[in-house]
């Protein structure tokens, strides 16, 4: 079947919107018409190769459409049911079955590895193969096909063209609040880094009853947006020191939480200083592979605090995207604040507007 897909070819390069070739769904696939794809940073880094997937590829894993046909072992889908698209997971291994699909033992190549388990590839350019299965759905396409597993029906009434980001960046902030850090009401949370990750942690500890809510970053403008969203506190730590900031709002005891949304290891070091004792902080910032970051374990020993590193909010997407969309019915998850629309066939810069903050989160409408 003919398709329009925007293709990476090379690093700090523009992507090529072209005509494809997608072939059939597999037994255990879905064909999806794309209403919308979320454009996250991290599709910017894998088209800048910071991690290795091959190119040419159809980038793009914030996807939500219509399903268009099934393959002849799929029971839980039918032509017509509308789907959010998550990461990719294998579902059986010991990670998968017990609850944490985002730490499946094949995430990397399911996710990254530019194709479906057998190697096939399902976009074809008059004769060249290109890297398919991106996250599990490569939703820079107007029609792609993803394993039942990773797409998550929801109403016939819902909003698809908002919907896409919840499968990655939206969840991704939000996840690593509600999931892993889990503050209880009255706590503090302090996020580093306000784009569209960071925001949704921000609006995961607002629904979650935190009371103290801090948000760090380098763009006064940011801050500003933060503070109508939510925060009660910002910190703008190119001008103060911000664990001395964070220290001061706190009454000298640091945050219960924190999450580093920014992947700048001399961020990370700060946020392992701004945690109160018995403090859980959370990475989800993506570095370079190789990046080592500065922790005094000297003096943190006696601290007692957490560090874990998040993928994807440690999400079930089944479980956990439907509970995003009812606390954002309820008006209590306001996401939406964060999209600006684009035309697919401006995705380059719906790109150039993430990456210069003139846009949180970029939806590109097919
Ligand atoms: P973004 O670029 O919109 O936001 C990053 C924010 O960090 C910006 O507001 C920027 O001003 C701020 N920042 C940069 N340097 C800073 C510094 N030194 N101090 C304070 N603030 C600083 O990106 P995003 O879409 O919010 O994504 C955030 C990160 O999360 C990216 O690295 C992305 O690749 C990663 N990510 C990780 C996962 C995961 O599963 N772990 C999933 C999705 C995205
Ligand atoms: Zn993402």
């Amino acid at each position: 079947m003919k398709i329009q897909a925007a293709v990476a070819t090379a690093p700090k390069t523009d992507l090529d919107i072209r005509e494809l070739t997608l072939d059939a769904p597999r037994a255990d696939e879905v064909t999806v018409r794309m209403v919308a794809s979320g454009v996250c940073h991290t599709d910017a880094i894998v088209r800048d190769q910071w991690y290795p997937t091959p190119l040419p590829a159809v980038l793009g894993h914030e996807g939500s459409g219509v399903v268009e046909a099934i393959g002849s072992d799929v029971v839980d889908f039918k032509v017509g049911d509308k789907v959010v698209l998550a990461p990719a997971s294998c579902g059986v291994c010991e990670n998968c079955i017990s609850g944490h699909p985002q730490y499946c033992v094949d995430f990397y190549d399911l996710n990254f590895g530019g194709s479906r388990t057998d190697g096939s590839k399902m976009f074809d350019d008059n004769g060249t193969a290109i890297s398919s299965n991106f996250f599990g759905q490569s939703s820079f396409a107007s029609m792609t096909n993803v394993k039942a597993r990773n797409a998550v029906k929801v109403a016939d009434d819902a909003p698809l063209e908002l919907l896409g980001p919840l499968g990655c960046g939206i969840m991704t902030g939000s996840g690593a609040v509600i999931n892993v850090l889990q503050p209880s009401p009255g706590e503090s949370v302090a996020v580093f880094g306000t784009g569209a990750v960071g925001l949704a942690g921000m609006l995961g500890a607002v629904a979650s009853g935190a009371t103290t809510i801090i948000m760090v970053d380098i763009v006064p403008s940011r801050l500003e947006f933060a503070k109508e969203l939510g925060a009660t506190h910002v910190v703008n730590s190119k001008e103060v020191d911000a664990v001395e900031a964070i220290r001061e709002i706190t009454g000298g005891k640091g945050v219960n939480y924190a999450l580093d949304t920014t992947g700048v290891p001399a961020v990370f070091s700060q946020m392992t200083k701004a945690l109160a004792t018995l403090g859980h902080g959370v990475l989800v910032g993506a570095a370079k592979l190789g990046t080592e970051a500065a922790f005094d374990i000297g003096t943190l020993l006696t601290s007692g605090i957490q560090i874990s590193m998040v993928v994807e909010g440690d999400a079930v997407p089944r479980e956990f995207i439907p509970k995003l969309i009812s606390l954002h019915e309820k008006g209590l998850f306001p996401f939406d604040k964060l999209v600006k629309t684009y035309a697919f066939t401006d995705i380059n810069q719906a790109f150039a507007d993430s990456e210069s903050g003139v846009t949180i989160k970029p939806v590109v409408l097919f």
